[in-house]
């Protein structure tokens, strides 16, 4: 056997996104129902993960709205009990899986979009999607090492 055989193999990670069931959506149960809509629109898991967010941790990945007067209440809500972390594969992942998950405020959400199946309001709704490839990255970067993604 030829060593680099051996070794892990290395897929490019384009196409992905990195997606958080958030605390409103694990707490109720959702998550089977919401892995379901993620597979039927064709999305594979890269990495998979239940975890919970530290308050510095959840005031790091949300950084960019540390100015936004939801701030503190986000990061309480975000911290209020475990998440399902996970990174997503698909084309287009990014602009995709935002579609699929819809509107962050569910009243605006489109029919048949996740968070206007489970989300409760514009704070809690549901789950997480990156909204850049450059974001994707870091995100997934955030969550797991090269060794947990596959
Ligand atoms: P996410 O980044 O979680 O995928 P998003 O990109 O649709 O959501 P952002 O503008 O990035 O929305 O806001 C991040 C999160 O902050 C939202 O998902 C929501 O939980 C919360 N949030 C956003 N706007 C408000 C608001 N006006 N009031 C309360 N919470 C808000
Ligand atoms: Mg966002």
């Amino acid at each position: 056997m030829r060593s680099e055989t051996l070794k892990p193999k290395k897929r490019r990670m384009s196409n992905i996104t990195l997606t958080m069931i958030k605390p409103d959506a694990f707490s109720k149960n959702f998550s089977g129902k919401i892995m379901d809509k993620i597979y039927d629109a064709g999305f594979t898991i890269r990495a998979m993960k239940l975890t919970r967010l530290s308050e510095e941790r959840a005031k790091q990945f949300y950084a960019v709205h540390s100015e936004r007067p939801f701030f503190n209440d986000l990061i309480r809500f975000m911290t209020s009990g475990p998440i399902i972390a996970a990174i997503l594969e698909k084309d287009n992942a990014v602009d995709d899986f935002r579609k699929l998950i819809g509107s962050t405020n569910p009243e605006e959400a489109e029919e048949g979009t996740i968070r206007k199946a489970f989300a409760e309001n514009i704070e809690r709704n549901a789950v997480h999607g990156s909204d850049s490839n450059e974001n994707a990255q870091i995100e997934a970067s955030f969550f797991f090492s090269g060794k947990e993604i596959f």
